[in-house]
Parts: C-alpha cells; structure tokens; sequence
C-alpha cells in the first residue's frame, strides 16, 4: 500500500497486480493505479479527482463477473474491498427486515451472517431494537442465489445477477429496496424504491439537466421500474455504488432438491416441458445439465475436496436436471416433490439413482452445479496456456418462443451442422438463461461457435428474449451487443449514459467501444 496523495485521507492505493486487471472471462485490461476508498467520502473524492482530470474509473467488486465488465481499459480502478460489511438493519412496515450493507460485502458474508443470525457491525448494533428482535426470533435469507458466493452485493447488483431461484425470485433487482450512488459530478445520492421517482413515469432527470423519456422495455426493465434500476445491471457505467439495502425473508420452513438423472436428453426434455406446470407454488429452481457439463463435473472432482463428498452420477446418467421446492411445511414440499418424481419416472428418469436432499444439505446441489461453470474455466485456462488468446465463448440468452425441449433439439441440429461440440446447462424453468459454453481450440472453431452463438442471440431478439441475461454485455461480448441487439435497445442504452455520464467517466468501454460511445 502507498499514499499516492497527500493529506485528505488518500492512503487508499494499492500496487496494481496482473490479476487486478482481469476478471473471470480472462479478459486482461491496463489501468494507471487502483484505489481503495475506505468511506463514501474518500469514494466521492476520487470520482470528483478522475472527472477533473478526464480519467476513466473502472469499479470492480471480486472481478468474478464473465464479460470483463470490471477490466480497466486505462484510467483508475476503485475496488470496493475496503468498503465493506453491514451498515444498518430496520423493520419493514409489512414486518420483513432490510439490511443495509457496503458494496465490498460478499454474497458468503451475507449468507454466514444470516445463518447465524448475527453481524458484525463496525460500531454499536444500529437501527431499530425491534428490528434485532425480529432477526433473533426466526431464520431470515436473501432469496436471490447465484452460485459464485465471493461475488460482492455491488458486482451482484450491477449485473442484475440472477441464479437458479430467478424462476420464482427473479433477479436480485426485486431484492434490492436502495442504494446510494456517488454520480459522474462526484456527489452520492439516494435512490428508495416506492419512492416515486421519475423512472417510475417513463422519465428519467438526474442529475440536473434534461430529461429524457426512456425506452423501459428496450432497456429490459421490469414494468413498475424506479431510478435505481438503471444502476441494477448498469454494469457500472452509470455511477459507483457505495450502500445498498437488501430486503429480507423469513427462510421458508421446508426446502428439498432433487437431482433426476435420464439415460437420454429427449427424457430430460420431455420432464423439464411439463415439470413447471406441476408444482408452480413450490418450485423455486429447474436447471439442465447435460452430460458434457456431467462430464465437466467429473474432472474437477479430482481437484476439488468438497465436490468429492457428493456421490458420482449414476453409470449411464446423459441428463440431469436439478429441482428445488419450497413451502411452509414438509407436506407440501413433500406433495409437490411427489408430483415430480413421478413425472421424472414417466419420462424415463431414473428414481432409484435419484437423489433427494433437505435444507442445509442442499447446498451440495448447488456446489454440484457451480462445478460446471468452475470446470469449464478450468479448462479455460489449459487451452490458454497454448494459446494466450483464447477466451471462453458462451451465451446466457433467454428463447421464450422454444419449450426447453424445442430449445434442447435446436442446440443439437445446430451443432450438429457446425461440427461442434459444447457444454449446455442453464436455468430453464424461466425459459432460459441457456449457458451453452463452447472452448473454441482453434480460429476455425472459434468463428464457426461465434456464428452459432450471433444466430442464436438473434432468434433471442425474434423471439423477445433477453440476449444477454445473467453476465450482462461487458467488454467480451461488445460485438455481439453491437450487431445482434435491437437498434432502439442500443439507443436506450446510449441515451442513459449521455444523461447520467456524458464524459464517459464510468466504466469506459463497457458495452460500447469509444467511437459508440454517447
Ligand atoms: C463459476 C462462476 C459461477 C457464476 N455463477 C453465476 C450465477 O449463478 N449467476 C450470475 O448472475 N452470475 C454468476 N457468475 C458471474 C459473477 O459471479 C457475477 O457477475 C457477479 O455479479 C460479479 O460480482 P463481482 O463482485 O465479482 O463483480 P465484478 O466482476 O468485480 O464486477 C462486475 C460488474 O459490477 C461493477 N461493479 C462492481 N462493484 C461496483 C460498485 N460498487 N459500483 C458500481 N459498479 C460496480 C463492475 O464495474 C462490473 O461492471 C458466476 C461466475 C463464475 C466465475
């Protein structure tokens, strides 16, 4: 660490390493330094000290994002590791808690906190005692669930992250009732949801200076969206987030998982048709692994300790599809749980290999399909070692038009007439995100799985699909953004940042290259 400027409480810089300037997609980026602010006011110094000085600033949370949407391309870095932990705890009106946390907070950090019912506050416990009641009296939990848990709240947000649980929670966006944001003018500001802000009437003025009627579905905003929607998944070009507050839920009493294994991919797919429909009220997650991702599994089990205490996939398993249930009581998980099985069974799963897990146990799930993800950069990082260039192709789009099983049988024949092999899982009780994930080895294949990937962000667009759901656009995937998105998407977009941030301070070259830029 080294004070880079005297007086004012800069001693926030830290040496740049190689792995400051990458995240997860292995994207490498360059940056001039990077800085820690420790408080919301050494943050907004540093804002105001790049905006005078035409310096981009590049926010970063734990770097695990897919896209490269926190890899500097010049200017500074703000990291948001010294801005960390849980700041408040209140009691809603309607009786649930919202917990106030700083954006370097991890999603682990989170979830330990609310098992064991307890934070550490930096001071005295803040808020309301009746509040502290109500936290002691039950188990609480945050219903958003993406599977990379040292993901920070501020990555988790400006990603509009979602998970298994999007089915029925969807994004963290319904999750999140505020945040302060510190703007391209250098002052942090409020934004409450139900506050009524202009977003909520189609305009959007902060802030002074015009305002500017917004394209809501163009920008993928949920109907009834507010002013802090547009920093939820802004993918932080918009502003640096410095507090946000979590609305919380009383943990459900009964939660159970089933992983089903087919011998087939047509078994799976004619299961996941029906299974939504089956148990609405209690279904929280329905996700496809294929036997590629199986596979993917199976390698990184000899490396990682944990993943060995889960048994191996029965011999023969090609498809598995992962369920997860809750409700208030055993018997109605058990019921809805019921109904699955059997319709499991009627399309060639196989019950007895089956396995069906409760409560805390069903984290093993969880790691089971995070190993997919996991795997795969793994693998990543062997073809890069013979050649630095290659990154990872893959998509996230969401294909409302296709059941799964008609999303199944296009990904087949289209890969079939490539000549390609990939990975494909995803959380298809939503229709989608599809994560199929290709490891291109050579220019050859790697065209040809770009081509797939253009057509199949495409027929998201005909089909009024997201194109790029779950990871967001970033930097790797910026051509694809530019030539598959629908022009008034693209402009909504640019228009946003032409208000909020019209010199480009934030998180430049995400989305758009300079010369697209507002
Ligand atoms: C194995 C694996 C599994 C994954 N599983 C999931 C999953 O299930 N669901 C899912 O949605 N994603 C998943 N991801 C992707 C990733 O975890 C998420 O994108 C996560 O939200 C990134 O959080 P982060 O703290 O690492 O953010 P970073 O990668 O550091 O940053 C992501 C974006 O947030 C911005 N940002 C960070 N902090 C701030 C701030 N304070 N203010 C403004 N902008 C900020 C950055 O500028 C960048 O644009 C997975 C990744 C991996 C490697």
């Amino acid at each position: 660490m080294f004070k880079m400027v005297a007086g004012g409480g800069w001693a926030m810089f830290k040496d740049l390493t190689v792995s400051d300037l990458r995240d997860e997609s292995r994207l490498a980026g360059w940056a001039e330094v990077l800085a820690r602010p420790a408080s919301e006011t050494e943050a907004a110094e540093l804002v105001r000290h790049c905006a005078g000085r035409g310096l981009g600033l590049t926010a970063q949370g734990a770097r695990t994002g897919l896209v490269g949407a926190a890899v500097p391309f010049g200017g500074w870095v703000v990291s948001s590791g010294a801005l960390a932990g849980p700041t408040g705890l209140g009691l809603r009106p309607d009786g649930n808690l919202e917990l106030t946390v700083r954006p370097g907070y991890s999603l682990a950090e989170l979830r330990r906190d609310l098992n064991r019912r307890r934070f550490d506050w930096a001071g005295p416990p803040p808020g309301d005692p009746r509040a502290r009641g109500a936290l002691a009296e039950r188990p609480w939990f945050w219903p958003p669930d993406p599977s990379q848990e040292t993901a920070t709240l501020g990555g988790l947000a400006s990603t509009k992250a979602g998970g298994p649980g999007a089915l029925k929670f969807g994004s963290v966006a319904r999750h999140i009732a505020g945040l302060r944001v510190i703007l391209a003018d250098g002052r942090p500001r409020e934004f409450r949801r139900g506050a009524g802000s202009s977003l909520a009437r189609g305009r959007l003025k902060m802030p002074a200076g015009p305002s500017l009627d917004l394209n809501q579905a163009a920008l993928g905003l949920d109907p009834g969206a507010e002013a802090l929607d547009i920093f939820i998944g802004g993918q932080g070009m918009f502003g640096l987030i410095t507090e946000l507050t979590l609305l919380l839920r009383p943990r459900p009493a009964a939660t159970w998982g089933l992983a089903l294994f087919f011998g087939d991919e047509s078994g799976a797919a004619a299961f996941l048709d029906q299974a939504r429909g089956l148990a609405p009220d209690a279904l929280t997650a329905l996700d496809y692994l294929d036997e590629a991702a199986l596979a993917a599994v199976a390698e990184l089990k000899n490396l990682a300790a944990k993943l060995r205490e889960i048994p191996d996939p029965p011999a023969g398993a090609r498809a598995m599809v992962q369920v997860e249930l809750q409700a208030g009581t055993e018997a109605e998980v058990e019921e809805a749980a019921g109904l699955l099985m059997a319709a499991a069974e009627a399309a060639g799963g196989d019950l007895d290999q089956s396995w069906a897990l409760a409560g805390d146990e069903m984290e093993k799930l969880r790691l089971f399909r995070h190993a997919v993800p996991e795997a795969l950069n793994g693998r990543l990082d062997q073809l890069r070692l013979k050649d630095p260039e290659v990154l990872k192709t893959g998509g996230d789009m969401t294909w409302p038009g296709f059941t799964p099983a008609e999303a199944l049988a296009r990904f087949r024949a289209d890969l079939a007439a490539a000549g390609l092999a990939a990975v494909v899982f995803g959380h298809v009780g939503a229709g989608g995100p599809w994560h199929v994930n290709f490891l291109p080895e050579d220019e050859y294949q790697r065209t040809r799985a770009r081509g797939l990937l253009w057509n199949w962000l495409l027929l998201a667009r005909a089909q009024g699909g997201r194109l790029f759901q779950e990871h967001g656009v970033g930097k790797t995937k910026r051509d694809l953004f530019q030539a598959c998105e629908a022009p008034a998407v693209k402009s909504a977009w640019r228009a946003v940042k032409a208000i909020l941030d019209p010199g480009g301070l934030f998180n430049p070259g995400n989305m758009f290259a300079g010369e697209d830029g507002p």
